[in-house]
């Protein structure tokens, strides 16, 4: 069986920062203060999902230009 490796984003391969892939609670991975962009997730293939966490930036939602006037 192929060894899954479950802590770097399968989106761009680095450290996805997951906590339970570094021996922490669950409780403690960014992934549960942080929104998790739908549209990240659905830019992983099929093949790839429920294997490795994506990391905090791949997971964040793009800006979108219409909703950011104030900057
Ligand atoms: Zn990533």
């Amino acid at each position: 069986m192929p060894q899954t490796d479950s802590s770097h984003c399968p989106l761009c391969g680095q450290s996805n920062q997951c906590a339970m892939a570094a021996g922490l609670a669950p409780a403690q991975c960014w992934c549960m203060a942080q929104p998790i962009a739908p549209a990240a997730l659905q830019r992983l293939p099929p093949e790839q999902r429920g294997l490795a966490c994506i990391c905090p930036q791949c997971a964040r939602p793009l800006p979108t230009r219409q909703e950011s006037q104030s900057i």
